[in-house]
């Protein structure tokens, strides 16, 4: 949870608790991929600006053999149908794991307000870690980022049994993905260190 300074507006208290609630969702949506599908668990949940849920869902790569059923993508597309609309303007994605460059782009494109994330991903994070690509001003659409957010707990949760077994080739994406937590947990920091970092350990060695 990002820090409240003393005498800073209940706004901002407010909204730091707000944000800790919502995560504690994703992180109940991330156990359910584990325990339901055997899936990476990441979970994610779309709220609309006046606190109701959109869209929800963890990750499905492996059930659905689909390299784009990332959590965040699943609850927007449950959301888009709720909606029925492409554009979610106004809604908040949280998320237990910093989105990828796929689902950053497609937060973009759905002109999503924020998205807080919990665990930094300096392996394909891209809101901040590696790329920053819902803060570049050359897109028309800019998603406020809230990262960190109870990260302690998203990385736990994603330090899974798979990591501690040998890598095989059938679960190397797997593997390189729950690396890039492990790695978030162990060295947390973003910008030119985490970048240097990413380009130093490039390969899952799980
Ligand atoms: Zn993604």
């Amino acid at each position: 949870m990002p820090p409240v300074e003393p005498g800073h507006d209940v706004n901002a208290a407010e909204l730091a608790a707000t944000d800790e609630r919502w995560m504690r969702h994703a992180l109940a949506l991330a156990s359910r991929a584990e325990r339901e599908d055997d899936e990476v668990p990441v979970g994610a949940v779309l709220v609309s600006a006046d606190g109701n849920v959109l869209g929800e869902g963890w990750n499905r790569n492996i059930t659905d053999h689909d390299p784009t059923a990332h959590a965040e993508i699943v609850a927007m597309r449950q959301a888009g149908m709720r909606l029925g609309n492409h554009r979610m303007l106004g809604c908040t994605l949280y998320v237990t794991l910093e989105p990828c460059a796929m689902c950053a782009m497609a937060m973009v494109h759905a002109r999503i307000a924020r998205v807080v994330f919990g665990a930094w991903d300096p392996k394909t994070g891209a809101a901040g870690s590696v790329f920053d690509l819902l803060a570049d001003p050359r897109h028309n659409h800019r998603v406020v980022v809230q990262g960190g957010v109870m990260a302690a707990d998203a990385g736990a949760r994603t330090t899974w049994r798979r990591c501690r077994q040998p890598a095989i080739e059938s679960c190397r994406p797997t593997s390189a993905r729950i690396c890039g937590v492990v790695r978030a947990i162990l060295y947390p920091a973003t910008g030119p260190q985490a970048r240097a970092f990413s380009a130093t350990n490039s390969s899952c060695t799980a």
